[in-house]
């Protein structure tokens, strides 16, 4: 018999939400986290939006997950008490060229069944004064949610259900064995062995090196994952007041482009930008060299935000599928039984909107392991 019925590696938003929706399933169910706690990359690293889906493809996982998730999230949220709000958000075309990509996202959205209102620039200036645009887009469901209220949350009903976290548990071998894996783990105290009858793997940044950890070439699989940093910069004045919802403009392929994004507590901020880090190295650090770029994409969408009013805030990495020059890549969510590995679930290239979809991922997980 194995020592547990299925082990979780990654203690972010991903892992936290599949630890909740199936401890009452598989009682004992471990979580690994290389970390010192939960929650500690990506997922307390991003904007804390609660998206609406209006970006992605028709019929693909990001469409379907961010829409459900979003869902899941507000009843939650609702449920669980943790800190939410929905602000709404404009999409703001800041130019007359930019129209056509704004109706093209309107058509988007809506077919990813999204409520959308199309605004003429008055209507933006009556919503937002400060904000330059000459037409937009009223997203009424987006909103912004705690993204550690919701993996302590998570977190607190996976314990209730029997579930254990494990820091400082660092996966570095995943060999299948007759009825299940056998993973190897690093600890403070050294290297130990457990037996699981089932993985989920949902290391984020690392997601593509688990994956091959079980044999899988990730680069024939598609699975290899390229980290694209994005960094933050705060309003550090009464200028934070001079929005009251988020704002965002007209997307690239490549991301989103800078936005405003509210904090819970009131706070301003500008970000993300989006820089590929070929070499993989976890940095966080926030390069105010950027500043004047920032503000320059800041002054855009907001032209009263001078350099000054910025300072250097956090940033996060993407675990992206999408290589630079590369079109749209979809979230996978994969069982492995076609490569001889049962009972293992990939989940890689879980970049944004991941923490939106993460309840909606956690339930496609669940279908995927059948009792
Ligand atoms: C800048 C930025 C902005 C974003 N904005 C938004 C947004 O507004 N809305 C939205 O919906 N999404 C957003 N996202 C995406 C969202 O943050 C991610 O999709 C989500 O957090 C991914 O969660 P995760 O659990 O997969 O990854 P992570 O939170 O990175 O968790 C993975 C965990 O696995 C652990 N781990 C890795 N390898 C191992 C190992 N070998 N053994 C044990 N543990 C391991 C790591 O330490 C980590 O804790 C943004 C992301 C970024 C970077």
């Amino acid at each position: 018999m194995a020592d547990t019925p299925l082990t979780v590696v990654g203690a972010g938003v991903a892992g936290l939400a599949v630890a909740a929706r199936l401890a009452p399933r598989f009682p004992g169910l471990v979580v690994l986290e290389r970390r010192d706690r939960h929650g500690t990359e990506a997922s307390s690293r991003n904007s804390e939006v609660v998206h609406a889906g209006l970006y992605y493809p028709a019929g693909s996982l990001k469409a379907v997950h961010c829409v459900r998730g979003k869902q899941l999230l507000y009843e939650t949220c609702e449920r669980l008490g943790i800190p939410h709000r929905r602000t709404g958000k404009i999409v703001v075309a800041t130019e007359e060229g930019e129209e056509p990509e704004l109706d093209a996202l309107l058509e988007r959205g809506r077919g990813n069944g999204v409520e959308l209102e199309r605004l003429t620039a008055a209507q933006c200036r009556r919503l937002e004064p400060n904000v330059r645009a000459v037409a937009g887009l009223l997203s009424s469901s987006t909103g912004i949610v705690s993204a550690h209220g919701l993996m302590d949350a998570l977190l607190q009903e996976a314990r209730g259900a029997g579930a254990l976290l494990q820091t400082r548990a660092e996966l570095v071998g995943l060999d299948r064995r007759d009825r299940g894996y056998r993973l190897t783990v690093r600890t403070p105290g050294g290297t130990e062995a457990i037996t699981s009858e089932r993985v989920v793997n949902a290391a984020g940044l690392e997601s593509d090196r688990v994956a091959a950890l079980a044999g899988i070439d990730p680069d024939a699989s598609g699975y290899r994952l390229h980290w694209w940093k994005g960094s933050y910069f705060a309003v550090a004045s009464a200028k934070a007041r001079l929005l009251s919802r988020l704002v965002y403009p007209v997307p690239t392929p490549v991301h989103l482009g800078i936005h405003a994004v509210l904090g819970l507590d009131g706070r301003l901020r500008f970000g993300p930008d989006a820089h590929h880090v070929p070499e993989r190295r976890l940095d966080f650090t926030v390069d105010d060299g950027r500043r004047a770029a920032f503000g320059a994409d800041v002054r855009r969408l907001v032209p009263d935000i001078a350099d000054d009013d910025l300072t250097p805030d956090l940033a996060g990495i993407r675990a992206r599928l999408q290589a630079p020059g590369e079109g749209f890549r979809d979230f996978v969510v994969a069982e492995e039984s076609g490569r001889g590995l049962p009972g293992l679930v990939n989940m890689v290239g879980i970049d944004s909107p991941g923490l939106t979809s993460s309840l909606s991922l956690a339930e496609a997980v669940d279908r995927l392991l059948p009792a």
